[in-house]
């Protein structure tokens, strides 16, 4: 062999499984281009995620890049009726400092290149893989540049399209929303106070996260802002001022005023879940196994419950065989309850904002009220929004939770 484990993919989720699975002492290596252009997109981390990275040895060279986010606050901006009035949630409720960090992507990306880099079982290769042919004991991935690496397990980490995916001919289900989700970078003259938040509108969240502080810019935030696609065609043709004095309407002069610091894309909104994690020699991880609607900061945070969960059944199953089907059968058992759960979270709350349909917007108001009311349930809320209380990896919990 080769390699006991290829990596195909080198976006967060790859690099990741990269880290983990090479300091378990598997000779990795990770193929694909390298992806750290500066963009306007930015993850909320999770505290579970940041636990994770930390035990991986990368949280010291992300921290310096990221924003703690104390406060999550939900805005209802729909002009319901029964519109409920702003609520806070506090991340000190749950005994945590910050429900999480919020990070560029590309300084992410940036990071775990550099760690990966430093990991002795790692190689890094930046083609892409064109080709896999599996076999019963082994799986030989072609590269561009016309190598053949021979691996016991491929983990496909190679994004919504998957080739590995469909290579392994495991299935997926794909659907579209009517929404897009405008991303950019801000500064601003009002603090965030640490305080991330979301306008419920009828189109769908309109987010603002904090950013850190650069020498240039005191106040900055990111924002995905998900609306109908016939809102954002006027949008995408105003000038940076003007869209900035829209951005600054949409969110009713929380932030002051608003610069563009930088303009990102209108992203489809899609949603993609693979019939099963994994096939014969094959594992998937982050969006090669499920996409959703960026709400509620799930996706990523999901991705890399993905690659602890994988390393950490390798590490207690210790074979010799990564791609061992014991192995691949323990994972599989272990997501797939974290990823529908997530999936149907996320899209009925989508699908609640969309429909305009008065009932919808009673329950929802009466959710929220429970919510507001009851400090135990919005304690459980924010604990299960941060990570899943039973059965997420070991890695990621808090000394105080139960497995
Ligand atoms: C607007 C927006 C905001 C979001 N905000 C958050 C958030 O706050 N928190 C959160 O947790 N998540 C968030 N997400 C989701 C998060 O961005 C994704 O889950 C995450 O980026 C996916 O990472 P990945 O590594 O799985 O896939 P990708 O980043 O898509 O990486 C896949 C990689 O595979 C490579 N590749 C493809 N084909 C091949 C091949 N043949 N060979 C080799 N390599 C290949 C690609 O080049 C790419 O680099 C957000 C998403 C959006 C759209």
């Amino acid at each position: 062999m080769d390699a006991d484990i290829l990596i195909a993919g080198a976006g967060p989720a790859g690099l990741a499984a990269g880290l983990a699975l090479g300091r378990l002492g598997k000779r990795v290596v990770v193929a694909g281009p390298a992806d750290d252009r500066p963009s306007a997109r930015t993850v909320a981390l999770f505290d579970g995620s940041v636990r994770f990275l930390a035990a991986l040895g990368v949280w010291d060279r992300i921290a310096p890049r990221a924003a703690p986010l104390a406060t999550m606050r939900i805005v209802d901006d729909t002009g319901s009726l029964f519109a409920h009035r702003p609520t806070d949630f506090k991340a000190s409720e749950t005994g945590l400092e910050q429900f999480g960090f919020n990070i560029e992507n590309a300084d992410l990306t940036r990071a775990l290149e550099a760690a990966l880099a430093e990991e002795r079982n790692a190689r890094r290769r930046h083609d892409l893989v064109t080709g896999y042919d599996f076999e019963a004991e082994r799986c030989r991935v072609h590269l561009a540049d016309g190598e053949t690496i021979e691996a016991h397990l491929v983990v496909a980490a190679d994004g919504r399209a998957s080739p590995a995916r469909q290579a392994a001919g495991i299935g997926m289900r794909e659907w579209a929303y009517p929404q897009v989700a405008f991303t950019a970078l801000l500064d601003h003259t009002v603090a965030h106070g640490d305080a991330s938040t979301e306008f419920h509108t009828r189109e769908g969240p309109c987010t603002f996260v904090p950013l850190p502080a650069t020498d240039t810019a005191p106040h900055r935030s990111s924002l995905v802002w998900m609306m109908r696609p016939a809102h954002a065609d006027p949008l995408r043709a105003l000038s940076d001022a003007d869209l900035a004095r829209a951005i600054e309407k949409q969110n009713h002069y929380l932030l002051g005023k608003i610069t563009l610091a930088r303009r990102g894309a209108f992203i489809p909104i899609q949603g993609l879940t693979a019939r099963a994690m994994t096939a014969p020699r094959l594992a998937l991880v982050g969006e090669a196994a499920h996409v959703f609607p960026p709400i509620g900061a799930q996706g990523l945070n999901l991705g890399l419950r993905d690659v602890a969960h994988l390393a950490e059944y390798i590490e207690r199953l210790q074979p010799e065989d990564a791609g061992a089907p014991h192995v691949l059968d323990a994972y599989e058992r272990a997501r797939r309850g974290d990823v529908l759960s997530r999936q149907i979270a996320v899209d009925l709350l989508d699908r609640t904002l969309l429909a305009g349909f008065l009932p919808v917007d009673v329950l929802r108001a009466a959710g929220m009220a429970a919510l507001t009311a009851i400090a135990p349930l919005r304690r459980f809320a924010m604990r299960e929004g941060v990570l899943p209380g039973v059965g997420a990896p070991s890695v990621m919990r808090r000394p105080d939770q139960h497995p």
